[in-house]
């Protein structure tokens, strides 16, 4: 709906729908859905939640977060200016707004994301407003139910924000083993980083009419494949029709189907004994002190030069692939294919193989060499069913008591039409909530391209090792160009902004360690690179051998809970 310009601008709006001239008030007392044609506009935060929670119940947690700009992100504007305005645009802290009330009655836990604000955009913020949330249901032992509206991840706030879909997935995981019900409500719309992580792999997820969702947005889909959009291609009845919501519900019944959903689980009895909360970090239970860390060869740290030539170091088409390692750093590798589901993706390859004599599970993306090998690989950009081996492989790695290794190289999940018609999103959001929680070692070396959601679908480890002319981003130098500079040729300027380099992201915490390239670079001397990478594997992954399959998850979480509060306001040191 967009509101009539002048004098009348209070009193009409005209629907986006079907042109009508409608009376605000009209609108608003019919829930903000168009009375002629049903059209549903866009939602507030605070106007949803008037909608969905029982009159006087509502009681919103308090938590206002100290402002934070980890990167001295500067595109056009820099971020802290971009806040400012959407603070003052929305009257809101953030792009979410979170509380406790209760819905017919039942109690339940709330955060409702606002799409108004730097368009929902995911930071440390809000991942740790959100997590915030999930731990109070966990408290409460309440059910939590997230209604979502996002763009993706904040690009301002880089990796920091790609973290933030590990940070909110294990939350939900650590619900999902109390037996405590979570559900999602799409709303329009839902995409990037929010759709591949707490908005799909919650228990139930709901679509509201009219809402759109998925990995991938439309544009970038055109873009990348140069066809037309199947009509209502994303929309919830297209959801529905493809398996990836349970029921699209119009507006006017959203608070009634909540509630009996909610009536019909206090009902049931929980299947498991509930879990204790998630313990604050011990002392004695740092991972430091657990596990010592990897032996440095010594000397400082390697550096890297300018950061879009990395990028281009990163995607030299010489560099070795997770085959190519396969070759030089394991041996006996026995390829495993198949998610049993109807689909073998080429991009991404594993199996078990053995390094330095143990038997491991190693899961990776796979480019290539050639235009021809590229092609046949998707150029490492994993499918749903690539993602679904990928879980499948680590599933059966912690039955079978192996540590899993993952090699990361891909510019992202494939962004196509059949990827999103069989569940990009969910299957993203599946594989990170499951990492949150496996129970055996988990390596992860980002050897190439990291690229956002694609990337962390095997990047939620123990430990993660990058290569020292490897990047790791929240999104594209090109997409992020294109997106707040005027185009894509600041490409350049995106890369240095985002810090996306090994160096970079060790002092952000979100890289353990890197592993240091022979010179030039990995390609001109492959077989010393993979002697290195050897070398660093074996210092990482044996000491975590040693630790209990329970105290790995439970550190492992610390790692992925840090980067949310600790990490909001306080700002990385020297850059
Ligand atoms: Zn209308």
């Amino acid at each position: 709906m967009t509101a009539v310009a002048g004098q009348e601008e209070q009193l009409w709006s005209r629907c986006a729908g079907c042109a009508s001239l409608l009376y605000r008030k009209r609108l608003r007392r019919n829930l903000d859905v168009c009375p002629e044609c049903g059209e549903h506009s866009r939602l507030g935060a605070p106007e949803r939640l008037r909608q969905l929670v029982d009159p006087g119940s509502l009681r919103l947690l308090p938590d206002r977060l100290p402002e934070a700009d980890p990167l001295d992100f500067v595109d056009v504007l820099p971020y802290p200016h971009r806040l400012t305005a959407a603070r003052a645009a929305t009257g809101l802290p953030e792009a979410v707004l979170c509380g406790t009330g209760t819905i017919g009655g039942h109690p339940a836990a709330l955060a409702v994301m606002d799409f108004r604000f730097l368009g929902g955009s995911l930071g440390a913020a809000v991942g740790e407003l959100i997590t915030r949330t999930a731990e109070r249901a966990l408290d409460d032992r309440v059910p939590l139910i997230l209604v979502t509206a996002s763009g993706g991840a904040r690009m301002q706030e880089g990796a920091l924000s790609l973290m933030q879909m590990a940070t909110v997935s294990q939350a939900i995981a650590a619900l999902r083993e109390a037996g405590l019900l979570t559900i999602s409500v799409l709303t329009d719309p839902t995409y990037g980083g929010v759709a591949a992580s707490f908005a799909t792999n919650t228990d139930l997820v709901l679509a509201e009419s009219g809402a759109r969702m998925g990995f991938a947005g439309p544009r970038v889909i055109r873009q990348v494949t140069g066809r037309a959009l199947p009509e209502g291609f994303q929309t919830a009845d297209f959801l529905l029709r493809h398996g990836q919501v349970d029921m699209v519900v119009q507006r006017r019944s959203l608070r009634g189907r909540l509630a009996a959903l909610l009536a019909a689980v206090r009902a049931g009895r929980p299947a498991r004994t509930p879990v204790p909360r998630q313990e604050p970090a011990r002392d004695h239970e740092r991972l430091a002190d657990a596990v010592p860390p990897a032996a440095a060869d010594g000397g400082p740290p390697p550096e890297v030069g300018d950061a879009w030539d990395t990028v281009r170091t990163a995607r030299h088409p010489g560099r070795p692939t997770t085959l190519d390692y396969l070759d030089s750093v394991f041996d006996g590798f026995v390829e495993l294919h198949g998610d049993r589901l109807g689909g073998d993706c080429p991009a991404i390859v594993g199996g078990i193989a053995r390094l330095a004599g143990r038997h491991v599970m190693v899961i990776g993306h796979q480019k290539g060499h050639t235009t021809a090998d590229l092609v046949a690989r998707n150029f490492g950009m994993a499918s749903p069913a690539g993602h679904r081996k990928a879980l499948r492989l680590m599933r059966l790695a912690a039955r079978l008591g192996l540590p899993v290794v993952t090699l990361v190289d891909t510019p992202g999940a494939d962004p196509g039409i059949s990827a999103e018609e069989q569940g990009q999103a969910a299957a993203i959001a599946e594989n990170i909530l499951t990492l949150t929680v496996l129970p055996t070692p988990v390596v992860t070396v980002i050897t190439g391209e990291g690229g956002s959601g694609g990337a962390l679908a095997l990047g939620v480890a123990d430990r993660v090792l990058m290569l020292q002319h490897a990047v790791y981003s929240v999104i594209s130098p090109e997409g992020c160009a294109a997106i707040l500079w005027p185009d894509r040729s600041a490409a350049p300027q995106a890369a240095r902004a985002l810090r996306l380099t090994a160096p970079d992201l060790r002092r952000l915490g979100v890289v353990d360690e890197i592993v240091p390239e022979p010179a030039t670079a990995a390609h001109d001397d492959p077989a010393e690179t993979a002697r290195r990478l050897r070398a660093a594997l074996l210092a990482n992954l044996l000491p975590l051998l040693d630790v209990p399959p329970a105290m790995l998850v439970r550190l492992r979480r610390q790692r992925f809970r840090r980067f949310g509060a600790t990490r909001a306001g306080a700002q990385v040191g020297a850059r």
